[in-house]
């Protein structure tokens, strides 16, 4: 299972931190690295001698331009931010997280995603936004963050820690995130990102929502639904509401159309 976790490091500045995670991951067992939009070049040698051994994950990263494409066929993602946020978002400590991963991981489609952010200014709040879940490394509040590969090795030692954990007692991994074995598959973080962009198409045409003064309406509906964990299923329902919502716009549209251009009666 530990195969189906990706770290995901976005805007890295410093070849080393990439070969630093590189080698933090595989002393853990893991070996899916992704790159969203490095600012360094990843085959630096710096990178190599970082890794020192670990070779074949950076050179096996894979390389994206967004987070959206890193994350995609992901059905968890948790950001890592030593920051607290204006807007909160659901808060777990990396232990809690790590035990709760084998039951996560119990349907073989999913996959999660540990996002890391930018050495200099972390991950931006649209960024958090995209994640069901904030990871934070409990450290000394008056110098809370830390290197970024330093923070990769954290997750990843819980990570294998609550694996090893689970594999000395299986019976605890038997149930699914919800207790039990549910119907449907996860949705993917794909899936959510189009059911956001319509849901917020949709209320811009019904008026409820302002582009131009949006207030982080579409935030907390992301929170809403980020943090109910919807399947797949749950997730085409929403989708057909909103097609339907949709269709009776438009013919609502098109017969104030058809009477804007009747001509008034005269009395
Ligand atoms: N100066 C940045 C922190 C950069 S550290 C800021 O203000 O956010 C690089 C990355 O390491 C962070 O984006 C985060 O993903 C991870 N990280 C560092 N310290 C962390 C902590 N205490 N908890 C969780 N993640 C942390």
């Amino acid at each position: 299972m530990l195969d189906r976790i990706r770290i995901v490091l976005i805007g890295t500045s410093h070849p080393g931190n990439i070969g630093g995670a590189a080698r933090a991951m595989r002393n853990m067992g893991l070996g899916d690295l992704a790159l969203v939009a490095p600012r360094c070049e990843p085959h630096d040698q710096e990178a190599y001698s970082r890794a020192s051994g670990a070779n074949s994950l950076v050179e096996g990263a894979q390389v994206y331009d967004t987070l959206e494409a890193a994350v995609g066929d992901c059905t968890l993602v948790v950001g890592a931010s030593a920051r607290s946020r204006h807007l909160p978002w659901p808060l777990v400590a990396p232990r809690a997280l790590a035990e709760t991963l084998p039951q996560t991981l119990t349907p073989p489609q999913s996959r999660v995603a540990l996002v890391f952010g930018r050495e200099d200014t972390g991950l931006t709040n649209a960024e958090l936004q995209r994640c069901h879940r904030h990871v934070h490394i409990p450290t000394n509040p008056e110098f809370s963050s830390l290197n970024l590969a330093a923070a990769v090795q954290v997750l990843a030692y819980e990570c294998r820690q609550a694996f090893l954990a689970a594999e000395t007692a299986p019976s605890t991994t038997d149930a699914t995130p919800f207790g039990v074995e549910w119907d449907n598959p996860p949705a993917t973080h794909a899936d959510l990102e189009r059911l956001f962009a319509h849901l917020e198409s949709t209320l811009t045409t019904l008026e409820f929502h302002d582009p131009d003064n949006p207030r982080q309406l579409m935030a907390r509906l992301r929170r809403l639904f980020l943090r109910a964990h919807l399947d797949s299923m749950e997730l085409n329902i929403l989708r057909g509401i909103l097609g339907t919502i949709d269709k009776r716009l438009r013919a609502s549209a098109a017969t104030q159309a058809i009477d804007g251009e009747t001509p008034p009666s005269r009395t």
